[in-house]
């Protein structure tokens, strides 16, 4: 007898904690159709970043061995990485406004759990071992039988193959195109750590997608726990419309019937097993197979399609889902308040670094009949893709300064970082007690890159 789904327990689980695998139905409609188009164009756009150029590098390469990050034609380095925040709660309030507004849309159209399971390695089951419950069957065969090792077999080898690739446009996106070429045609002795990566990301993936699938949305995704705190009566959602399907079954005589058939087929191609007409679920993942499938069944018994339907609870509820309110307006005005300071901020970052310290054990000053001396410790950092010169000069301070032997400029390799030492000079005459000091990099157009603050010590002043 078919398993009923139960909103007290995880359909997957067994009573005794052992694990019920799935077989969901294949499903046609317009919802799959759409989905899986959206979903080849992701796993597309995934395996085609990397080839595309932009400034010279990947679009998005994120070179953890130099330690820069290259962006759609930016270089972030080391010291920009502070622009994540803006990266990180960006994402956290899209998260919220989409969700408030439409429900785990996330989850059912873009996730790469869904895409990859759904639209790819599903395929692959079906093309291999049959539909459903021809999968079921080979469930039950015992290993002895070779056509079960046939068919397992030359799954498990599809699904390692898939992995590898997949695995590898992973890699291409911490090493490049041009840095795997030389992974993948060498030994692997020769790039043990990328060989490293590489299998163990293959190895998570088959696991994931071989063994672990749904579980990783019902058991560790910590999302679809966050849908009852994102998600109210407004929210648009996959909804079974209990108004209309219920009572549900063939009619008594007599009595008045709801348009559910019962017929159960929106449980059977359930990827996560649950009876949508139980209400709005934590394990829904809003993959509308549901909706399609039902669709379906509408259009055969004669009775109009969208019994199972994208709507807010409202909605379902005979009421009207209202889009605007007070928690979309204010996450809507929070996310365009956060765009404004991640572009300013982004554009604002230099194409040069520098940091001002004093030298570690060094005298804190040097006074002789020229002057008074100190020395900083300035590091330069050149984030641009060409060579460049550097130049340090006062940019303020109460009394005259000079900063000897800074004539020449300072060489700086692209994408590379120098430490010099700078003397600061007071002549004696002007020397009054100890001041603070800003020091300008400027590059060879003579343009200010960044303004360091120092404080200048000397003697007859306390020091600190
Ligand atoms: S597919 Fe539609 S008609 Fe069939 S059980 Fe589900 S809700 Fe009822
Ligand atoms: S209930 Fe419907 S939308 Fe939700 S996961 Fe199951 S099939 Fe997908």
């Amino acid at each position: 007898m078919a398993h009923v789904p139960s909103r007290e327990s995880v359909t997957t689980i067994r009573e005794d904690g052992s694990r019920r695998t799935l077989h969901p139905a294949d499903v046609r409609g317009q919802w799959v159709r759409a989905r899986r188009a959206v979903a080849w164009m992701l796993i597309a756009f995934f395996a085609a970043l990397p080839w595309i150029e932009i400034n010279g590098f990947p679009a998005v390469f994120l070179d953890v061995e130099h330690r820069r990050f290259h962006l759609l034609g930016a270089t972030l380095g080391l010291g920009d990485v502070w622009l994540l925040f803006f990266a990180i709660t960006g994402l956290g309030f899209s998260i919220y406004a989409v969700t408030a507004l439409l429900g785990r849309i996330w989850c059912g159209w873009a996730c790469p759990q869904t895409v990859y399971l759904e639209h790819l390695f599903r395929v692959v089951d079906r093309w291999i071992e049959g539909d459903h419950l021809a999968r079921a069957r080979l469930d039950a065969t015992p290993w002895r039988d070779p056509r079960k090792l046939l068919r397992r077999g030359g799954r498990a080898l599809l699904y390692l193959v898939l992995c590898w690739l997949v695995a590898h446009v992973f890699l291409a996106y911490f090493v490049s195109l041009p840095g795997l070429y030389p992974m993948v045609t060498g030994a692997p002795t020769a790039h043990p750590g990328a060989f490293v990566a590489m299998m163990a990301t293959t190895g998570v993936l088959f696991f994931n997608f071989w063994w672990f699938r749904e579980q990783l949305c019902l058991i560790i995704c910590p999302y679809g726990r966050l849908q009852s705190a994102l998600i109210d009566d407004n929210s648009v959602i996959v909804g079974y419309d209990a108004r209309r399907g219920e009572p549900r079954g063939k009619a008594a005589p007599g009595a008045a019937a709801g348009d559910c058939v019962d017929c159960r087929r929106c449980v059977q191609v359930c990827p996560t097993g649950i009876d949508i007409r139980q209400g709005l679920q934590m394990e829904c993942v809003a993959c509308t197979a549901c909706i399609d499938a039902c669709d379906e069944i509408m259009a055969k018994v004669r009775r109009p399609v969208g019994l199972i339907r994208y709507a807010s609870l409202n909605e379902l509820a005979g009421g009207r889902t209202q889009l605007l309110r007070p928690r979309t307006v204010l996450y809507g005005i929070l996310l365009l308040i956060g765009a404004v300071v991640a572009t300013v901020s982004a554009l604002s970052v230099e194409a040069a670094g520098f940091k001002l310290t004093r030298t570690p054990g060094a005298a804190l000053y040097a006074a002789n009949e020229r002057g008074v001396s100190n020395v900083f410790r300035a590091k330069i950092q050149n984030k641009s893709e060409s060579p460049a010169r550097f130049r340090l000069s006062v940019a303020d301070a109460p009394v005259p300064l000079t900063l000897p032997n800074q004539e020449a400029g300072i060489e700086v390799a692209a994408q590379a970082e120098v430490v010099v030492p700078v003397v600061v000079l007071v002549r004696a005459e002007d020397y009054k007690g100890e001041f603070d000091l800003r020091l300008a990099l400027t590059d060879d157009s003579g343009k200010v890159r960044v303004v360091q603050k120092a404080h200048f010590i000397g003697p007859g002043a306390p020091s600190r």
